[in-house]
Formats: C-alpha cells, structure tokens, sequence
C-alpha cells in the first residue's frame, strides 16, 4: 500500500464522496443493521463466535451453485483454491476489470466513517454508470483491500450464476458480518473471500480436529488451535499480523470479527462440502 499523506487523503475522499452520490442505491449506505453493528462491535464478534456457519451455508447456497462460481474464479485466479490469492499491486485490479466486463475504482477513503466502508459493487445503469462499478477502500491494509475486491468481484461473477435479481448497490461494511450470512448474494461473495485465502490445502491444516466433528457437520466453535493456525497463516501468506496493525482499537476489533467470519465459513465450505 502506498502511504498516503492527507492532502492525498482529502482528494481520493472528495473522489469517493462524488461516485457515491451518483448511485442509484445510494441510500442502501444508510443500512441500519451495519450501522448498528458498526457501533457495538462486541456484539457482532459473540454472533459470529457462536453461530454454526454450516447451517447457514447449507440454508444459503447449494453444493452445484458453490461449484459453479468455484470454477469461474479458476478462469480468473489460476490455482484457485489450491494456492491464497497473493497480494497484488492495485493496478492488477484494473486488467481483472477489464477483462470481466467492470469498471474498478481503487482508492483510500479514509476517517472513522470512511474506513467503514470496504467496499462497493453497483450494477450498471442507465444514464448513470455504463459498465458495472467495483470500488475498493485502499486505506486498508493490502489484504483487506484485496479481500475487498475478491468479494465484489465475488457479486460481479454470482450474479448470473445465481440468477439474482440486478438490484441495488452492494455496499461492503466492515461490520456486520453474521448479516452476510442470511443474504445469499452476500454469502457467495463471502465464500470466493475465504477460498481465496485459505485454499484447501491449508484449510485442511487448520480444521485438522476430528474430535469436533460429530456426525452432522458443524462449525460453531473456532478451537484456539485452529485461530492459532488461521494466524499464523495470515501472517507467512500476507504478512498481515492483527497485533501489529497500526489501527484503532475499535478498528482492530472489526478485523478480528472478519477474520474469524472467513475462517469458519472456510471451515463450513470444508466440514459441509468437502472443498
Ligand atoms: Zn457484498
């Protein structure tokens, strides 16, 4: 990530604020749940903690359906699943757009409202936007930004595959995450995230616990173990190390929440559907 000092701040932010106000779905920003979230992280975190993620996967999306959208990141991330999509420079962002079909904006967007949001996906539109746009909140560490993108590119890619409805503008907070789980649009989008991260191999290493699995599969409770191992994972594939983050508290604890949301829905993708 290239530092950024704050008159380079303010101008992306000015940037950011101008491509808002021109969606369509604009005021989706205001999602009360996030927002919500948002403002009690702690009670986000005790969701994720407790909820079984294979109930919620099974609920949302189906074996073919996770297949289908499996094999389009192959053609775009070559070795998925069998290697963590790496790092990239924000300019690689631009040649994936190009060659999918979108547009992709890559910018910090800073500040305690801005850092908020990771991200967006809006669809294209009439008058106002002529090819889909993807926006990625580059204020973030590297592999936040990238997990940003890979879930937008995660709603690009699923919706013909899901056949959903062209709607409104996805917005990506970084809160909120057990929502995610309920809205299958989101789920898949999720799900590209945490095989981009954790590709078999390794989600085999660190889910390695037969004793936690019963007869039905399930994925409730992170053993300390395995959150040792998704760590230390974080740490060799990206060099991301939550501790040593230099970020607010209340921002270190949002992260905390997506990487354990990533890690037991990788944990579901394995225990209910053997990927
Ligand atoms: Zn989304």
């Amino acid at each position: 990530m290239v530092a950024s000092t704050p008159s380079v701040d303010r101008a992306s932010e000015i940037k950011v604020r101008q491509l808002l106000r021109r969606l369509p779905g604009e005021r989706q920003i205001a999602n009360a749940r996030k927002i919500a979230a948002l403002r009690k992280p702690a009670n986000d975190l005790r969701r994720l903690l407790k909820r079984d993620y294979v109930r919620s996967l099974r609920r949302g999306l189906g074996y073919g359906e996770v297949r289908r959208v499996l094999a389009t990141f192959a053609r775009i991330f070559p070795a998925f699943n069998s290697r963590s999509v790496g790092i990239m420079p924000t300019k690689n962002f631009g040649t994936i757009a190009a060659k999918l079909g979108f547009t992709v904006k890559a910018v910090p967007f800073g500040g305690s409202e801005g850092l908020a949001l990771r991200g967006f996906y809006a669809q294209r539109s009439a008058g106002v936007l002529k090819d889909p746009l993807i926006f990625v909140n580059t204020a973030h560490p590297p592999v936040v930004a990238l997990t940003s993108f890979v879930h937008e590119i995660g709603h690009h890619v699923s919706r013909e595959i899901l056949r959903l409805k062209p709607s409104r503008t996805h917005f990506y907070f970084d809160a909120g995450y057990a929502d995610q789980l309920t809205e299958p649009s989101e789920l898949v989008a999720d799900v590209v995230v945490s095989i981009a991260g954790y590709p078999e191999k390794v989600a085999r290493k660190i889910f390695a616990t037969p004793w936690d699995w019963g007869l039905v599969a399930r994925a409730s409770r992170l053993s300390d173990n395995a959150f040792a191992e998704v760590q230390r994972h974080l740490k060799e594939a990206y060099g991301f190390d939550l501790y040593l983050e230099h970020v607010p508290a209340e921002q270190r604890l949002q992260y905390l929440g997506g990487i354990i949301h990533y890690a037991k829905l990788r944990w579901a993708l394995l225990a209910e559907y053997d990927l």
